[in-house]
């Protein structure tokens, strides 16, 4: 709801949420601002301050990959041991929003820049073993508004193969020793294709006693005998999160488990689908601070006739292409990766251009698929762009400025793109996986009801039959379209549902014994 966001809204002291109240600590290897590499970074700056306006005490704890400027020393130190070797580690912290911030420092994570994932594998595991042990213990030993969080009434939500050895580690070490009695784990699939798989000789470097070794003992045809952290993350926490139905119900086949199918099978009881939300203060056509230059413009539902159009003019002029006003212009954001249908998208290049369309493609990631979006952009200059980099900025003003945004993902866990475009009444195509069946109805004519065009089938030819219809009815039938754009900015799709969510699973997690 528009109406609610106030920017640099400040929410000091939240009143808590009845004798439900929680202190919840966020733990995830990317933040937003502050790191990002894509939907994880996003979910960890956002969810946490929903929760915290329902009345929750809520942190986050993060690695620190920079000299981030709001951050201030708690001075509080501690060591801990990776593979044998004692490390120190340095809490940084900053409030913000209500929530609070504790940032980890040490030269592995320091040293990273925006490569947060860089190094070999046991460099990454090395540094998550790390992390994982110093998260654990924030509530210990670092102040936060004076006071630590301390041990009662908590509830950590882990995320990803990155910090599934929290619930691993709350288990080996403290609740199998009395500690931390009242503490819980939630851990949230963001994206199963990852899951910190390596030789069984990895146990070694998670420092956890022979017994445990059975559950992180995996096997696969592919793989063969495996280490994998995601499984006995999953296995040892209390609840399991994803993040949506469409992904929990396709995380249960051999397609979609990417071999942890049986384990999430076996586990179905405590998992749970919750579609994001978005952050509404970062992603608002009425206040998108990226809209307010170079001839772009901020626009609601009230002014799109007037705003959309301004915005599409400013891009193809940012972008060099020819500036008209009838030429559907459809865009592309995302990571360069197989997971992404990119390779679809290149398939139906020489079809759309065939057309009367302009395409923007936006994305880094794999080399070849870099070099594919250049050689595109080079071959069909006068109506393609293929911009190689990661630029926020783009992002926001592409979203703005096209009319359509294709997602051809071959799996989408989630997916945030489709559901900002939604917002700035740029109309959705998409393959019917995962979070995107979840959020795109698919267009119905006969009822006038739906919010975009969705295939079924990770293939150019279906690729090229939805985006046909789409530009047909773009062409053709502008009241359907504006119908479309109408429905879809009129959604909620803010936090606040499912920050709601989110407190029905940590209730359950709290009272699980
Ligand atoms: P995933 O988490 O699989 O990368 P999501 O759709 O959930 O996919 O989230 C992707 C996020 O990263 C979105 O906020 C998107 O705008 C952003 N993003 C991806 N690629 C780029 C890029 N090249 N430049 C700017 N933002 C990008």
């Amino acid at each position: 709801d528009d109406a609610d966001v106030k920017i640099g809204e400040d929410v000091k002291s939240p009143p808590l949420a009845g004798p439900n109240a929680m202190n919840v600590i966020l733990v995830a290897a990317e933040c937003a601002p502050w790191s990002k590499t894509g939907g994880l970074g996003d979910v960890a700056g956002a969810l946490p301050k929903a929760l915290a306006k329902r009345g929750h005490r809520v942190m986050v704890v993060a690695p620190r990959y920079g000299n981030y400027a709001e951050l201030q020393d708690t001075g509080v130190r501690k060591r801990y041991k990776v593979n044998g070797q004692d490390m120190e580690v340095h809490y940084f912290q900053a409030y913000i929003d209500g929530v609070d911030f504790v940032f980890i420092e040490n030269h592995m994570f320091n040293n990273l820049g925006s490569n947060i994932y860089g190094g070999n594998r046991t460099d990454i595991l090395r540094r998550m073993v790390l992390f994982c042990k110093a998260a654990i213990e924030v509530p210990w030993h670092v102040p936060c508004g004076g006071l630590c969080y301390g041990d009662g009434n908590l509830v950590f939500i882990a995320n990803d193969w990155h910090t599934a050895l929290l619930p691993v580690y709350l288990k080996a070490y403290y609740h199998e020793y009395g500690l931390m009695q009242y503490a819980r784990s939630v851990l949230v699939i963001h994206n199963i294709a990852h899951q910190g798989r390596g030789p069984v000789d990895d146990f070694s470097y998670v420092d956890l006693p022979p017994h445990y070794l059975d559950l992180f003992r995996m096997y696969d045809p592919i793989g063969g005998e495996h280490f994998n952290i995601f499984a006995a993350g999953l296995k040892s926490a209390y609840q399991i999160v994803t993040v949506s139905h469409g992904y929990a119900w396709e995380l249960k086949t051999t397609e979609g488990g990417h071999g942890l199918h049986g384990i999430i099978q076996e586990n179905e009881w405590k998992l749970k689908g919750i579609v994001n939300g978005i952050d509404k203060k970062e992603w608002n056509p009425r206040s998108d601070i990226h809209l307010t230059s170079d001839g772009y413009t901020n626009y609601s539902l009230e002014t799109l006739n007037t705003g959309k159009p301004q915005c599409k003019a400013a891009l193809q002029k940012e972008l060099g292409l020819p500036v008209r006003a009838d030429v559907p212009l459809v865009g592309f954001i995302g990571r360069l990766d197989n997971q992404k249908g990119v390779d679809l998208i290149c398939e139906a290049i020489p079809w759309m251009v065939s057309q009367d369309v302009q395409l923007v493609m936006l994305g880094t990631g794999q080399p070849e698929l870099e070099r594919m979006l250049r050689e595109m952009e080079n071959r069909y200059h006068e109506k393609v762009r293929g911009w190689v980099g990661f630029s926020v900025k783009m992002a926001h003003r592409i979203t703005a400025g096209a009319d359509v945004l294709l997602m051809p993902s071959k799996f989408e866990p989630c997916g945030l793109n489709q559901l900002y475009a939604m917002c700035y009444g740029t109309i959705p195509v998409v393959h019917a996986v995962g979070g995107l069946k979840d959020t795109v109805q698919p267009f119905d004519p006969y009822n006038e009801s739906g919010l975009g065009w969705t295939f079924h089938r990770a293939e150019s030819g279906q690729l090229i039959h939805a985006l046909g219809n789409c530009l047909f009815t773009y062409r053709e039938y502008k009241s359907s379209w504006e119908g479309i754009q109408n429905r879809g900015m009129m959604q909620d799709l803010s936090w606040d549902n499912a920050a709601h969510q989110y407190e029905e699973v940590l209730v359950t997690a709290k009272y699980q014994w």
